[in-house]
């Protein structure tokens, strides 16, 4: 049974408090509190949400509870609140300060005679994430408190504006729209779905999430948050907010956008931090709650793929397995080769484009497969001297080779006649051998008139760079090698064939 009349319906973008202040207004209460002690209701339940508290207001008023609660932040204990089934730490509430839009006071007043009557605090307003009116596209103003009891003073002492007042400030404030982070946030809480990634975590994971990753692109790798202001946060949430949108691969194309800046200005290697900033940081706190959400997994695995880790320590809170990429820096650590020789090998097999070589050794990144196999060959790799033993060759046959791109160095030092200093990969030089013994099968009986490379050059005329071309191209079909001779001085070729080719 109602007790206090007139009636006062809540309104349903408000928050309790406002409703209570408008209501000890309304029936000539000196003070909210004094409002508060009549009713044998204690201040803090009343900021705390206290579901009694709710029912009993609405009991002596009149009013149906449901919309009230519905806009009540009640506490869980530890600084959390619960609002609309949505779990919200305190952190994400504002408490120190007000924020109106003057031009919604400025409605509310119209046509009311009392604005602690007719002065309405919003929900969204109370919401640290919310920094723009949706209607009047207005960059809500602050109004700091003195201290958190002013929580319970009336909005009209905290805004004493009135009428035109109301509308110089309006026209002093910001003109912009809300930033996509705060519709979704005040969509959500209206029950609206989407973007599904956004979704899957809690209220302040989203936020957080979007926040962080927005404030690198925001501000760079290196900014500190104590020196962001309110529309910094505002600016971080939009910048964040079109790459958390597109769930997991937004966040990777984020991640890879975020590398190759640092790449282009020097900067990465296994110093994560100089790459993504303060959602690496942010992700690495323990804190209270330190369930970030699904962006760590994210972060963490895009790291793994992408970037050079030390296998074995732990990364985002959990070991390195496996390794994925290397930093010439990494790679030439654990095989125990020289930076730079590692770094012209790994350029010239194209594994390292050319323009980057001047690059510090852990930015540069190769696929680890690719990375050890380079490795391994740089490590037995064999003189251009060893060439001849190895293949059995005369000089000019080893010379010929090279030009012919059989055989390559490793790397190609600067200036002419340098190859001999770069070394040449064993297994290039194996699979040589076994290719032209392929080639030349072992033959028993070989003719007697069959004639060896040098010889064929000689009394066939032909240029021993056009002889092995021809063989390796697979043209030539009397060619064979005596049993168990090996390597290109066992090869026999039938001179008269090679005098019916045409050149
Ligand atoms: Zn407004």
């Amino acid at each position: 049974m109602a007790q206090l009349f007139p009636h006062l319906p809540f309104h349903e973008d408000e928050t309790p408090v406002s409703w209570v202040a408008r209501l000890s207004a309304l029936h000539g209460c000196p003070s909210l509190r004094s409002f508060l002690s009549d009713q044998g209701i204690r201040p803090s339940d009343l900021l705390h949400g206290a579901r009694q508290v709710v029912e009993r207001l609405c009991e002596v008023t009149g009013q149906d509870p449901e919309p009230v609660w519905r806009n009540t932040a009640s506490s869980q204990g530890k600084e959390v609140y619960m609002l609309r089934g949505e779990i919200i730490p305190a952190s994400m509430l504002v408490r120190e300060e007000t924020r109106f839009c003057p031009l919604c006071l400025h409605e509310d007043d119209a046509g009311h005679g009392h604005p602690g009557i007719a002065r309405r605090d919003r929900l969204a307003w109370s919401l640290r994430v919310v920094t723009t009116c949706p209607r009047h596209k207005l960059a809500l103003i602050l109004r700091a408190r003195e201290h958190r009891e002013n929580m319970l003073h009336k909005l009209h002492l905290h805004v004493p504006e009135r009428g035109k007042e109301l509308v110089a400030l309006a026209r002093d404030a910001a003109h912009r729209d809300p930033s996509p982070l705060q519709t979704y946030v005040l969509n959500r809480l209206e029950g609206r779905i989407g973007p599904d990634w956004l979704d899957s975590q809690s209220l302040e994971q989203a936020v957080k999430a979007t926040q962080m990753l927005g404030m690198t692109f925001a501000f760079g790798a290196g900014i500190r948050l104590g020196s962001i202001d309110r529309d910094g946060w505002d600016l971080a949430g939009r910048m964040g907010w079109d790459w958390v949108a597109q769930g997991e691969p937004g966040l990777r194309s984020a991640f890879r956008a975020l590398q190759d800046a640092a790449f282009a200005q020097g900067r990465g290697g296994q110093n994560y931090f100089t790459v993504f900033g303060q959602i690496h940081h942010w992700l690495l706190e323990p804190g209270d709650r330190s369930d970030h959400g699904p962006v760590k997994q994210v972060l963490r695995d895009y790291i793994i793929q992408n970037m050079d880790v030390c296998v074995g320590r732990d990364l985002l809170g959990q070991p390195v397995e496996r390794r994925c990429k290397y930093s010439v820096q990494s790679l030439a650590l654990e095989t125990g080769l020289h930076r730079q020789t590692l770094c012209k090998v790994l350029v010239a097999r194209g594994l390292i484009a050319a323009a980057d070589a001047e690059k510090g050794n852990a930015i540069l990144l190769v696929d680890a497969d690719d990375g050890l196999a380079t490795a391994a060959a740089l490590t037995s790799s064999v003189s251009q001297a060893q060439l001849r033993p190895l293949l059995k060759a005369t000089l000019p046959t080893v010379t010929c080779l090279i030009d012919l791109g059989q055989l390559t160095p490793l790397h190609r030092s600067v200036g002419e006649n340098t190859r001999d200093k770069c070394g040449y990969d064993i297994e290039e030089v194996n699979r040589l051998i076994k290719r032209v013994h392929d080639l030349a099968p072992e033959t028993a009986n070989l003719p007697s008139d069959w004639v060896t490379l040098t010889q064929c050059t000689k009394r066939g005329r032909i240029p021993m760079r056009q002889l092995l071309a021809m063989i390796l191209q697979g043209r030539i079909r009397g060619i064979g090698r005596a049993p168990g001779g090996a390597g290109f001085k066992a090869l026999r070729i039938d001179l008269e064939e090679m005098r019916r080719l045409p050149d």
